[in-house]
């Protein structure tokens, strides 16, 4: 998942920007966090507003900006995250979090959490996964009843097969990093883009610079751009 960074509150004639109704922070929320669902990462004109605490949880925060991120109907609808309660202390968000160390991205669209980190951060990982339920697909038996017209999964199994043509004409110097890049921002999934060209820093520098909104401060630009946690001084969950 890409980690994001939110600009503070707007503000308007010296106050705090209002956004009642809610749907007024649609413009500000993508010039702050870029064209992408916020958790599953598909480009998007359609991009709802997405109340992380939801308003049956906390129906005084419907208007915070604080409380936003933007998200497709799917993330951010039933079968989704929906009115399912949130605790930012026991899940990771993408603008809290160094969220591309939650998961690891597989051939065919799959996505799991991340085995690498241990103990709390990986439960932290896992209760996002289930939050939004990314990793429901076709025959994941944590989800016997799943709906056929969930096709996340299928939309990151696309750019995976895109990033994998890429590749070897990249390797070839038939393909140019910004080639990529332009193409991969018009579609999404940075997360699987930057998975596939793990080995291609330059790649990985443009693709964290294009896609606007990315937390670039997630990555390490000393060290080939590796992820780096977002929260070393946490104890309890660095990432
Ligand atoms: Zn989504």
């Amino acid at each position: 998942m890409r980690p994001v960074i939110k600009s503070a509150w707007p503000q308007e004639k010296g106050r705090p920007k209002s956004y009642i109704p809610h749907t007024k922070a649609n413009n500000d929320l993508e010039a702050t966090l870029g064209p992408y669902c916020s958790y599953c990462e598909v480009f998007s004109s359609d991009l709802e507003i997405e109340h992380i605490i939801s308003q049956d949880q906390d129906d005084t925060l419907a208007h915070d900006w604080d409380n936003f991120l933007l998200a497709c109907g799917k993330c951010n609808g039933k079968g989704g995250k929906s009115n399912k309660p949130v605790d930012f202390t026991t899940m990771h968000f993408p603008h809290l979090n160094n969220t591309f160390l939650s998961f690891s991205y597989k051939e065919g669209g799959l996505i799991t959490v991340n085995p690498a980190p241990t103990g709390i951060s990986r439960t932290h990982a896992e209760n996002m996964l289930n939050l939004v339920g990314l990793d429901k697909y076709p025959g994941n038996k944590k989800y016997p009843k799943q709906s056929q017209n969930d096709k996340r999964w299928k939309h990151r199994k696309i750019a995976w097969e895109w990033a994998m043509k890429y590749l070897p004409e990249y390797e070839a110097g038939q393909k140019t990093a910004q080639d990529i890049v332009d193409f991969a921002t018009q579609n999404g999934f940075l997360s699987v883009w930057y998975t596939v060209f793990a080995n291609h820093p330059p790649v990985k520098q443009l693709l964290i610079r294009s896609f606007a909104g990315t937390a670039t401060n997630c990555f390490d630009t000393t060290n080939s751009f590796q992820p780096v946690p977002r929260n070393p001084e946490s104890q309890t969950d660095p990432i």
